[in-house]
């Protein structure tokens, strides 16, 4: 049975001040939620303050993106290596934002995917679909596009080490959340194709969670389905209340037995 997996992308928001009070109510309201792994992905100057706080909880820290390689003449940017010496756990990979704005294409996504895995984290593979790409019907191409090539040369070994965040990119942060039946499809879809390049086993393990708008109103309506195992969170992590009740979903039947 997966585990859900319930992740917090702070993206460009929060003083390390304001991040430190954040997190202090987080791991007071979410103290007791141990059937889901908690995840929180703060900006980088706040990172070693937040996983400090998170030590003493089982509340994990991440990276909202990475640079593939470990060190160099990168001005600007932060690599897996320092991300796991600054106290993370994973890393978001792939975030719409960063393939939109940053114009981040498949192969740089990839090289992330393998550097982070290289340093023993989890990496969170994001995918998704633009409004125009959906009406032309040509999600499941564009979906499978990325799921082929962000995890080119991933083995299947080190796919336990990776969750894929399906995010349809005009549902993130304009309140427009995918029905939980067409989020449902696109689940049922990826695990079929890691079925396919890689094995039943590995599509039976892995955790594809939903981002996109999600909030306590809908939470459990996209987790009672049968292939979605978490959500990614974006303006809603931002509030303590939200976050611990998302995080807190009631579960539904199919998850009575997941790991406590
Ligand atoms: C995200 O940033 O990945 C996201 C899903 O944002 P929001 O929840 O605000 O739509």
């Amino acid at each position: 049975m997966r585990k859900p997996l319930i992740a917090g992308n702070w993206k460009l928001h929060h003083s390390i001040d304001e991040a430190q009070t954040l997190v202090h109510e987080l791991c007071e309201k979410l103290a007791d939620v141990r059937n889901s792994d908690i995840l929180l992905a703060p900006s980088f100057t706040s990172i070693p303050a937040v996983a400090q706080i998170c030590a003493s909880s089982h509340i994990k820290v991440g990276g909202q993106n990475c640079y593939p390689e470990p060190q160099g003449a990168f001005t600007g940017e932060v690599s897996a290596l320092q991300l796991k010496d600054a106290g993370c756990e994973f890393a978001i990979l792939g975030h719409s934002e960063r393939r939109q704005i940053f114009k981040e294409d498949d192969t740089f996504i990839n090289a992330k995917v393998h550097a982070v895995l290289e340093q023993g984290m989890l990496a969170i593979l994001c995918v998704g679909e633009t409004l125009e790409q959906r009406e032309n019907d040509e999600l499941f191409e564009v979906i499978n596009n990325q799921i082929q090539l962000g995890l080119h040369n991933v083995n299947a070994e080190q796919m336990e080490n990776v969750a894929i965040a399906y995010e349809p990119i005009w549902a993130i942060g304009t309140g427009k959340t995918a029905s939980s039946d067409d989020a449902a499809e696109v689940h049922a879809y990826i695990r079929g194709l890691l079925h396919g390049v890689y094995s039943a086993q590995v599509a039976q393990n892995i955790r594809i969670i939903y981002g996109g708008s999600v909030k306590p109103d809908n939470i459990s309506s996209l987790m009672a389905q049968a292939d979605i195992d978490g959500a990614l969170v974006g303006g809603a992590s931002l509030k303590a209340a939200d976050f611990a009740a998302i995080a807190n979903f009631p579960r539904p039947l199919h998850m009575a037995s997941a790991n406590p």
